[in-house]
């Protein structure tokens, strides 16, 4: 297993400059109004990056203020989509132009792969802006013969004022997923970036601004979740909230649009996916499978393939693969090219993985590699864990742990593989490995998941749709379906007076 030496970043890279810590309001940089501030941490050591504008329901208020007139009387949802789709290949333009200082905010933020963001994080977005400008002048309804008397069209508008409020697992990805689409449909907003990671979206506003989106259109307000975040799910002016993260403030999201306006909202939650091997796979393929899954983006991801069921018949085999592999897995500095897994994202997520593990041993699952913190004072590192012995009512196979922990249960039948798969509250996605077309084709229908991924894991693309089934939330991202939930339908109807055809 790698070190966990901070020390020597500075000769991997250029540490990125902080240059905005400001709420951004109205196409402004602004303190907050109170004048408080909060601190972001650099996970790799503890330390105090920066101070940023702690933004409340006052400052709320201003940015939803600014939303709404923007959206009301300002030209972006009236210019034409071609006209939005222009600013935002710009914005495009110039997140690529400063990629390395991106991805490295987001690495001293989050503590994630600096090599990976360069080449995955802010590349997808990119993707993912140019994506919906794309669709930006193609979003039309359709027309509708009703009878010989009447017709109708529809006519798809957007949303209004939209609320974001997103996690700090992926800050730029979640910041993009959800302002793109938005953005395109001609739709006004504000988002609410994680307490934990606020430098980049600060950052975004800026290029934002700098590429031609009016004042009003996109607004940032930094801050915390009970104060800031609750301020624009319960607000009256907001007509929508799309929110990812967790289960719980989810349920607390829905409850505030209910009490309020009763906005619709979009929910991407969590998870507690299963990755299902069958005795005809190919062990390597599905060692590495497993081991991606578990551990990729130090298992802070929604759909971490945190349940690994394997057949019987490779099943010793399988453990004594995956257990070599991830003894070698390098933890450390996220900014060393050759690390694979940086430090959890703050203090309370290292302690909050570290007790699940501590729950895992004391219920009688037993240690095949890991459990350990890793040089605990220079920042927030754990070691690549994986449990075997795993029973069903474990707190460790029930609950989203949410770090680098994954834990292996073996089956016999496919009937049992999709039984036990299905043994949970979430349906984010499941990975299948097997050669055989026909188990795959079977288990794919029978498993209640937004996204199966066969013989791969982390299939995502910006064309494909992505959303939970049960308590993983509802409402995709993604695709034309991540488009849409950012537009009413209104349909038009009007009588046709001697109408020749039918
Ligand atoms: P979280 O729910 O604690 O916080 C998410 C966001 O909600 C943050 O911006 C936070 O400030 C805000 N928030 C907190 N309390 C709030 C409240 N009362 N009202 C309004 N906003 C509030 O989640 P997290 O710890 O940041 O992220 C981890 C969770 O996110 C995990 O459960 C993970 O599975 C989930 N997640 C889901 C997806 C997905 O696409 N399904 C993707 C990434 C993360």
């Amino acid at each position: 297993m790698g070190s966990a030496d901070s020390t020597a970043t500075e000769s991997f890279v250029m540490m990125p400059s902080i240059i905005f810590t400001k709420l951004f309001i109205n196409g402004e940089f602004v303190d907050s109004v109170s004048g408080k501030t909060f601190e972001t941490i650099d996970p790799r050591n503890g330390e105090v990056i920066a101070k940023i504008a702690e933004g409340d329901k006052e400052d709320v208020d201003l940015a939803v203020k600014a939303a709404r007139a923007a959206f009301d009387h300002g030209p972006w949802p009236r210019m034409p989509g071609s006209e939005r789709a222009k600013i935002m290949m710009k914005l495009a333009d110039l997140i690529e132009e400063n990629l390395e200082e991106l991805a490295a905010l987001d690495s001293l933020d989050a503590g994630k792969l600096f090599s990976l963001g360069k080449a995955m994080d802010i590349p997808d977005i990119i993707g993912v802006i140019r994506y919906y400008a794309g669709a930006a002048d193609k979003i039309h309804g359709s027309t509708l013969k009703m009878s010989r008397e009447f017709q109708a069209y529809t006519l798809l508008e957007p949303m209004g004022v939209v609320g974001h409020i997103v996690p700090w697992n992926f800050p730029a990805m979640m910041f993009f997923i959800k302002v793109s689409p938005a953005l395109a449909a001609g739709c006004t907003m504000v988002v609410k970036p994680a307490e934990q990671t606020p430098l980049s979206a600060l950052y975004y506003a800026h290029l934002a601004k700098l590429a031609g989106v009016p004042d009003g259109v996109l607004n940032v307000v930094t801050g915390f979740g009970p104060t800031a975040g609750a301020a624009i799910s319960s607000h009256m002016d907001v007509d929508m909230v799309s929110f990812t993260g967790s289960l719980e403030v989810g349920r607390e999201i829905m409850k505030a649009a209910a009490a309020s306006n009763l906005k619709p909202v979009a929910l991407e939650l969590g998870g507690k996916s299963p990755l299902i091997i069958f005795d005809d796979a190919d062990l390597d393929m599905a060692s590495d499978l497993a081991l991606l899954g578990s551990l990729f983006n130090k298992g802070e991801i929604c759909v971490a393939s945190s349940r690994v069921l394997v057949q019987e018949g490779i099943y010793d085999e399988f453990v004594k693969k995956l257990a070599e592999k991830a003894k070698a897995w390098p933890v450390g500095d996220p900014f060393d090219p050759q690390v694979r897994q940086g430090p959890q994202v703050d203090k309370a997520q290292f302690d909050k993985i570290l007790s699940y593990i501590e729950h895992g041993k004391r219920e009688g699952a037993t240690l095949l590699t890991g459990g350990k913190p890793i040089d605990k004072k220079k920042g927030y590192y754990i070691e690549p864990t994986i449990f075997t012995d795993v029973k069903d009512d474990m707190l460790i196979i029930k609950d989203e742990i949410f770090g680098p922990v994954t834990a292996l249960m073996k089956f016999k039948t496919i009937e049992e593989a999709i039984k036990s798969a299905n043994n949970t509250k979430y349906g984010l996605a499941a990975g299948i490995v097997t050669k055989s077309l026909d188990v795959a084709n079977t288990v794919s229908r029978s498993i209640r998941a937004g996204s199966i991924w066969i013989n791969c894991y982390f299939g995502f693309d910006k064309d494909c749709p992505f959303g939970g089934y049960k308590m993983s939330g509802f409402g995709k991202d993604f695709g034309a379906d991540g488009l849409h939930k950012y537009l009413h339908t209104k349909s038009v109807v009007t009588p046709i007076y001697n109408s020749p055809w039918l």
